[in-house]
């Protein structure tokens, strides 16, 4: 048994993010500006095998769930022989993913067979043409029927809406129905401000999201395992499915945070919402374990308590989510 990973709040680090790629098929007007980020070069995008040494590393020090996300992990070429890789790296309980389901008509049949033990998949509206204006240049047939067939293979999914007032939060309840038919767990997201800072009116409270559900659906709360994600949990009574609610900015889960996160350049962050970061290559470049461990180690030191984000202060991340992986 591995001994495990304190930060100085003596928070358990056991959850690793790393976003594999920076590039992205969609453009969410959340997410990206309608040109796309800027793209890091290939030579600066960390190769698969530095992304095992980091996993590696990070499991011999105690984490048990890594997550692969992106920019859209399933366009990056390769991902699922390096899936195949991670998922059998001694110490890991959970490898999980996070995509925007365009290619799941072709890839969940492998993401199956490798052992990927749920998919988080980012689907905003159930309307079409709001999906084309939403992901500015996706199509939301390929997703929903991606989503079907996931599902139809028994793979465990997680639908996460981001709720934006104003563009989808009409659909707020459709969503919710879903969990009545769907043994899914349906997650309402509280929107960021990201690194461009605007759009601060689009947001709508996890608190508010609870109410507009709660007055048609009345909500049973439902507990949450160790290793779940910062969701307040609910079930409608009867339904197959369950409705998490994400408050990313209201910081009520800063005090059991227990991530630590990798971007596709190989800068190690502690926070979402953090400016400071570690950066590992020095490390992977010479194939230095003992320095990346003691490197990561170090970097779980410093992890604030909390983080100070609102939509009405100027604290949003330095990069966009597509590089810091959401
Ligand atoms: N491309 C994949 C996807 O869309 O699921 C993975 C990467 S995406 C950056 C990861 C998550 O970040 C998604 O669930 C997305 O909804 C979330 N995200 C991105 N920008 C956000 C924002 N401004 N507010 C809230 N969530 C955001
Ligand atoms: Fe791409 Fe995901 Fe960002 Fe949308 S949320 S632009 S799918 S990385």
């Amino acid at each position: 048994m591995m001994n495990p990973l304190y930060d100085r709040y003596q928070r358990r680090i056991n959850y690793l993010r790393l976003s594999i790629t920076d590039r992205c098929n969609f453009r969410c007007i959340y997410c990206m500006p309608s040109a796309g980020v800027d793209k890091c070069t290939h030579g600066d995008i960390l190769s698969y095998e530095k992304f095992l040494m980091i996993s590696e590393t990070a499991l011999s020090l105690g984490v048990e769930k890594i997550r692969i996300t992106g920019g859209e992990p399933l366009v990056r070429k390769g991902i699922l022989p390096f899936l195949d890789q991670l998922s059998s790296l001694q110490g890991l309980k959970q490898l999980v993913l996070t995509t925007n389901g365009f290619n799941l008509l072709q890839m969940a049949g492998s993401l199956r067979e490798i052992g990927i033990q749920r998919l988080n998949v980012s689907l905003d509206t159930l309307k079409p043409s709001r999906f084309e204006s939403i992901t500015r240049i996706g199509t939301f047939e390929p997703v929903w029927n991606g989503i079907l067939h996931a599902d139809s293979l028994g793979l465990p999914l997680k639908l996460n809406m981001v709720v934006m007032k104003g563009i989808n939060d009409d659909e707020i309840i459709d969503f919710a129905a879903l969990t009545l038919k769907y043994n899914w767990s349906v997650r309402f997201i509280e929107y960021m401000p990201n690194s461009d800072g605007s759009q601060q009116e689009r947001g709508l409270s996890a608190d508010d999201i609870y109410q507009r559900i709660n007055a048609i659906y009345p909500l049973e709360k439902i507990d949450s395992h160790e290793l779940a994600g910062p969701a307040s949990n609910y079930r409608i009574n009867g339904a197959r499915g369950s409705i998490g609610i994400i408050s990313a900015l209201s910081c009520s889960f800063c005090s059991s945070c227990n991530r630590i996160r990798v971007t596709s350049t190989g800068m190690m962050r502690n926070c979402l919402f953090a400016d400071s970061e570690t950066d590992l290559r020095p490390y992977l470049e010479v194939s230095d374990r003992e320095g990346l461990k003691a490197a990561i180690k170090s970097n779980v030191d410093k992890k604030p308590r909390r983080h100070h984000v609102g939509w009405g202060n100027n604290h949003s991340p330095a990069l966009h989510m597509s590089k810091v992986g959401g």
